[in-house]
């Protein structure tokens, strides 16, 4: 992770590429401390073992489509 222009870079090698709340944007504690100016980056920074680390679960549902075809019902 870097700060360049303001803007938070995450790497491949950190541990937020899984992470829920990155997936959310500002739920995650260290970059919305990054956004409002409170914690400073100066160099890079590899995350791992974050406290604060959620692992982001995909869940897609499959929906089916719609026919007329109605079975009979025995
Ligand atoms: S909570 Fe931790 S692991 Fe998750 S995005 Fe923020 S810094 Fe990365």
């Amino acid at each position: 992770m870097y700060l360049e222009n303001g803007c938070v870079t995450i790497e491949e090698d950190d541990e937020c590429i899984t992470c829920a709340n990155l997936q959310k944007g500002i739920a995650c504690p260290l970059i919305h401390a990054l956004s409002l100016g409170v914690v400073f980056l100066e160099d890079s920074l590899n995350v791992t073992n974050c406290g604060f680390y959620k692992k982001f679960e995909r869940h897609l549902k499959l929906v089916l489509p719609i026919t007329d075809d109605i079975p009979p019902e025995d």
